[in-house]
């Protein structure tokens, strides 16, 4: 089954799961509550959407410079800089680097990068132990599923889906506490860093004029993924950097604000190279592992290139009516929601992947959240452009065709009046059919009902 069929099915799937849909919708209306109370806490939101967005401009569109930049900065202080053009590439790196020190066991805190080029799997298959330090990361890998949401991998899961699921992985008692639950991972979780040869990481942010990688989390397992094994290996996007320290003073409130409805998060780490002479603690090795894979596709693509700007907040998901009802795990890719059905083409091909266009009601939600003022809706549309233009559908083209001829005509424009009220009638027996619900658009909608009267009708009755 190809990604477009598959998606197809699981959204359908879980769609009809109403117990689902109302776990996340419930979990994401607290969210937005809390998220526009901390929202009024800036002097002025819009204003500073606005500059983000200019800041993000700047970094991404002088990419070339702030990347040498950033790198220079960090080799000077001992770090190592590797450029992996693709995951292939990132794999390796990685790879060499564990095999080199001789390691058995990694730590990792959050690396959405790490799932996007498939890096536990690799490390697995290579003999090495790999374990998730962030609590909903290391629920799903207990599940062996991947996150739900950026911000929130495990949000899909009751207490009690996560208590059964500690008892059988773990042999620990039944709970529905959540701080028991955090506290049988966290007992574990200890163990894992201590005995860690090498740390993994993600970055929020790159500063190119300190060489600093900065890290924002609320958990506190980042810094000791960080801090405590010999050797430190972060691996992020290239699209990552901004230019000088000062703006993670408006970029670590607003990643705050708008990924978990918090004025900042709780912690915000800057690591810079491996620990220096005189230092008691931090790693005696610090590698930095760039990743392009196709984002230089992306920055090629003038009308695009700003999806680049995004910041991973995940309020874009948050807000979407698509990804409230089908979720995270239908949409079969790293980045999910709108953010993910822009980017997803680019990344990892259009002719597979240009569903995902489609996969938005162009409400404009997710465009009017975005910290960063991405313009995700009207993407989207371009993206619907760009499968059709590789693509065409013969039988839209004609719809299209035929409903351009009859709106322009107001005589054909009168017959569809009745034409409508006919259609409304074999509505209900379409709806009694026994057909695949995912084939029938009409199964699991219900069509408005046309007006008794057109405007036409009401406006001859006014004198
Ligand atoms: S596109 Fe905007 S809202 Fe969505 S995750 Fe990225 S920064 Fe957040």
């Amino acid at each position: 089954m190809n990604a477009a069929a598959e998606f197809k099915k699981d959204a359908t799937r879980i769609t009809h799961d109403l117990r689902h849909r109302s776990l996340i919708q419930a979990a994401l209306k607290k969210y937005e509550v809390a998220r526009d109370a901390k929202a009024s806490r800036f002097q002025d939101w819009q204003e500073a959407r606005q500059t983000a967005a200019e800041i993000k401009w700047d970094a991404v569109n002088h990419l070339d410079r702030h990347l040498v930049e950033f790198a220079e900065k960090l080799e000077a202080r001992g770090g190592k800089v590797h450029w992996a053009s693709t995951a292939e590439q990132a794999r390796a790196i990685i790879l060499r680097i564990v095999t080199e020190k001789k390691a058995r066991a990694i730590i990792k805190s959050k690396v959405m990068t790490g799932e996007e080029i498939h890096l536990n799997e690799a490390l697995e298959k290579a003999g090495f132990e790999v374990v998730e330090s962030d609590l909903g990361e290391y629920i799903v890998q207990l599940r062996h599923e991947p996150p739900y949401h950026f911000v929130f991998p495990a949000m899909h899961l009751t207490r009690g889906e996560i208590s059964d699921l500690f008892r059988k992985e773990l042999g620990t008692a039944p709970t529905d506490s959540p701080e028991e639950l955090t506290m049988i991972a966290r007992r574990v979780l200890r163990g894992k860093y201590i005995a860690a040869d090498i740390g993994i990481s993600g970055a929020n942010f790159a500063i190119a004029e300190t060489g600093m990688i900065s890290i924002t989390e609320n958990e506190g397992n980042a810094r000791l993924t960080c801090a405590l094994p010999k050797v430190h290996i972060a691996l992020m996007g290239i699209e990552k950097v901004l230019p000088r320290l000062d703006d993670l003073a408006l970029f670590l409130p607003m990643l705050g604000t708008a990924g978990a409805a918090q004025a900042i998060t709780c912690y915000n780490s800057l690591y810079g190279g491996p620990r220096q002479p005189g230092e008691s603690d931090g790693p005696e090795e610090f590698h930095v592992v760039l990743l392009d894979n196709k984002r230089t596709h992306l920055l090629a693509d003038p009308e695009q290139r700003d999806a680049l700007h995004c910041i991973r907040c995940g309020a874009c998901l948050n807000v979407c009516p698509i990804y409230k009802n089908i979720g995270g795990h239908a949409y079969g890719t790293t980045y999910q929601g709108p953010i993910g059905s822009v980017i997803t083409p680019h990344l990892r091909g259009l002719q597979n992947w240009n569903h995902l266009s489609f996969a938005s009601s162009l409400c404009g939600a997710c465009t009017g959240v975005c910290p960063v003022k991405i313009n995700l809706h009207h993407h989207l549309l371009q993206g619907r452009r760009n499968a059709r233009a590789q693509k065409p559908v013969w039988w839209e083209k004609a719809a299209f065709k035929i409903f351009a001829l009859v709106a322009n005509n107001p005589a054909l424009w009168a017959v569809t009046k009745p034409l409508a009220r006919l259609g409304q009638i074999f509505h209900p027996l379409i709806k009694a059919t026994p057909l695949d619900p995912a084939r029938v658009w009409t199964q699991s909608r219900e069509l408005p009902k046309v007006a008794p009267q057109t405007f036409k009708e009401y406006w001859r009755t006014r004198k």
